[in-house]
């Protein structure tokens, strides 16, 4: 089977070898004669998964004793909600900064929760750069200062952080790529689908002492304390979802971990942006070099005129995934955990050739 390179966004590439140990228990999953997505949530054989999973996280993440690791529905698009729902109370107001269009989305959800503090707005330079840590800081009696660690979409991507009371971030794009100090963060949450699985399931990691804010005249499912006290077990989970999961963290720490998977993204960003630098202005990176994102790396042509060719060429050359976000245009490609040097390679060498070919 010749599969094409998948730098896709998200949903995006899982690694080969996580689809294949799922279709080879599909059907009968370790020998119980029934497959893992047709039976209970709350027997044995789930909840090993469930556990181990969670267990993968905090191993992974070196997830300290003072925060809980949940699973929770809805994507990340949840706790653009859920976060002000659980820990700015009724006329709280909460610090964000506008670095891309999710930090923008976060804004307007949050917005119709409560009050919103914008510290820092980068929409007038098109979502092109990113302030230096120093700069942020919270404002006195706000709930947390909320972050997005890597904007999918403009590219640009924190490689240091702001220090906040609380500080909640938005990880959805770049968890498990490179080593964090989750004990920096009040609340960490990221969707599966971008770098630890299939849609589906979400990552919650919060302070436990964070978990007494819930108020609890929330609806159950939207509160932290209530998945806390449960396990991520209160209603039915994505089992499928999870399950993938683990095994996605299963062959991330095959393959050396977090530290490991930083060293292979930072030499596939490098190649890439390479390419774009080395192409005497053929290929443009709009992103200022020091927010440079190694997870989504977007780029122009010089000749916008020719970016439907040059996609459509990559296509035919088994390179998929390529198109920037409807919202900016030009082209885009998601390098994440899953995506090798290999496939990188064969993405820079044809962009030469059609550079060659003009
Ligand atoms: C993909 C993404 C989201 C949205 O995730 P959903 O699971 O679709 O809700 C939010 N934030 C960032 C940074 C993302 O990359």
């Amino acid at each position: 089977m010749n599969r094409p390179v998948n730098f896709s966004a998200g949903p995006s590439a899982i690694p080969l070898e996580v689809l294949q140990a799922l279709a080879a228990d599909m059907l009968n999953y370790k020998g119980t004669g029934l497959s893992l997505i047709e039976v209970s949530h709350r027997g044995k054989t789930y909840e090993e998964v469930h556990n181990q999973a969670l267990s993968l996280v905090r191993e992974l993440l070196k997830v300290p004793e003072s925060h809980s690791v949940l699973l929770i529905g809805g994507g990340a698009t949840l706790q653009f909600s859920m976060l002000p729902m659980n820990l700015c109370p009724p006329n709280g107001c909460a610090d964000y900064v506008r670095s891309g269009v999710w930090a923008d989305k976060a804004i307007a959800e949050a917005g119709k929760i409560g009050r919103v503090n914008i510290l820092w707005d980068g929409k007038e330079n098109g979502y092109t750069a990113l302030p230096t840590p120093a700069a942020i800081k919270a404002s006195p009696n706000s709930c947390y200062l909320h972050i997005t660690s890597n904007e999918t979409i403009g590219g640009v991507q924190w490689k240091s952080f702001p220090e906040a009371a609380v500080l909640a971030a938005d990880m959805s794009s770049d968890i498990f790529t490179r080593p964090i100090d989750v004990s920096q963060f009040g609340l960490i949450y990221a969707g599966a689908q971008k770098n630890f699985g299939p849609a589906g399931v979400t990552l919650v990691i919060i302070r436990n002492n964070l978990l007494k804010h819930s108020p609890d005249s929330l609806p159950s499912y939207l509160s932290y304390a209530v998945h806390a006290k449960a396990n991520s077990l209160y209603n039915t989970p994505p089992v499928f979802s999870i399950w993938a999961m683990k095994l996605v963290l299963e062959n991330l720490k095959a393959k050396g971990g977090i530290e490991a998977a930083e060293k292979r993204n930072t030499a596939k960003a490098a190649e890439l942006y390479r390419a774009i630098d080395e192409s005497n202005g053929f290929y443009l990176s709009p992103v200022q070099k020091e927010a440079r994102s190694p997870m989504n790396i977007v780029w122009r042509l010089a000749d916008e005129n020719r970016e439907a060719e040059f996609l459509k060429k990559a296509a035919e050359a088994g390179l998929e995934g390529l198109k920037g976000h409807r919202s900016v245009g030009g082209c885009r490609a998601s390098l994440y955990n899953a995506v090798t040097l290999d496939g990188v390679k064969k993405l820079t060498a044809f962009m030469k050739q059609f550079e060659d070919a003009s």
